[in-house]
């Protein structure tokens, strides 16, 4: 593995106050969480020089690393707590979860390949991130024992939002997910309390698509 050195830290730093804090990012702990989870680490060597630039990269199985923007843009929307438990749909690269790590008591992740699935494993437990629950399985269905989750973030386009994850999400919580086509989406903030369920929309994004059960199908 390539170690981390001054010479990241700086790329880290450059990060967050152009692509953003320049943007409107203004959540503090968002904000050094970003400056703290070492990015390169979560992509093949071949990318290492491209891991702080202002685009997403892949990640092999035709996956990708969402652009630091979007993972800032997301975790902040999501209002998080020290003593949350959150649920991720979509390991990936597993960088968005060691973001979210850094941020709550625990993140539960799930990935539907193997192969990212055991990568994302093996890094979390090299960077010693042990507060990160993760799982092989289709994040569209319920993970049954763990619910109610204090905030639901899905890292892949979803047609619709899946009834299973609204169903776990606690009194209070909160959850963004990108809805739309397979090309383009709507990034959309849910709020649950005792009333029901109030949806806002963020922004427009682009994401790969959410297979499964309550997604996509393949
Ligand atoms: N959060 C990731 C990161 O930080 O690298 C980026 C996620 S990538 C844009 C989307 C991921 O969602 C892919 O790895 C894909 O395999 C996964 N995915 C798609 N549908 C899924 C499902 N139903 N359950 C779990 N993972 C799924």
């Amino acid at each position: 593995m390539i170690s981390d050195s001054k010479k990241f830290e700086r790329l880290r730093d450059e990060m967050v106050k152009w692509q953003i804090e320049n943007r409107g990012i203004t959540n503090a702990r968002v904000l050094n969480a970003m400056r703290t989870v070492p990015r390169h680490y979560f992509v093949s060597d071949a990318l290492v020089d491209q891991a702080y630039g202002d685009f997403p990269l892949p990640i092999g199985e035709m996956q990708t690393i969402s652009q630091p923007f979007i993972v800032a843009e997301m975790t902040q929307a999501l209002e998080l707590k020290k003593d949350d438990r959150v649920l991720e749909i979509g390991t990936g690269s597993g960088y968005q979860a060691a973001i979210l790590s850094r941020l709550v008591f625990r993140v539960y992740t799930i990935e539907r390949i193997f192969s990212l699935y055991k990568k994302s494993r093996q890094l979390f437990d090299s960077l010693k991130y042990h507060n990160i629950v993760s799982r092989y399985s289709d994040g569209t269905i319920r993970w049954p024992g763990e619910e109610p989750f204090n905030a639901i973030i899905v890292t892949a386009g979803a047609p619709r939002i899946p009834e299973a994850l609204v169903s776990q999400l606690a009194v209070g919580g909160r959850m963004v997910i990108p809805v739309g086509s397979p090309i383009s989406q709507e990034l959309v903030r849910l709020y649950r309390d005792e009333d029901g369920i109030h949806q806002s929309v963020l922004g427009g994004c682009r994401f790969v698509k959410l297979i499964g059960e309550q997604g996509w199908k393949e």
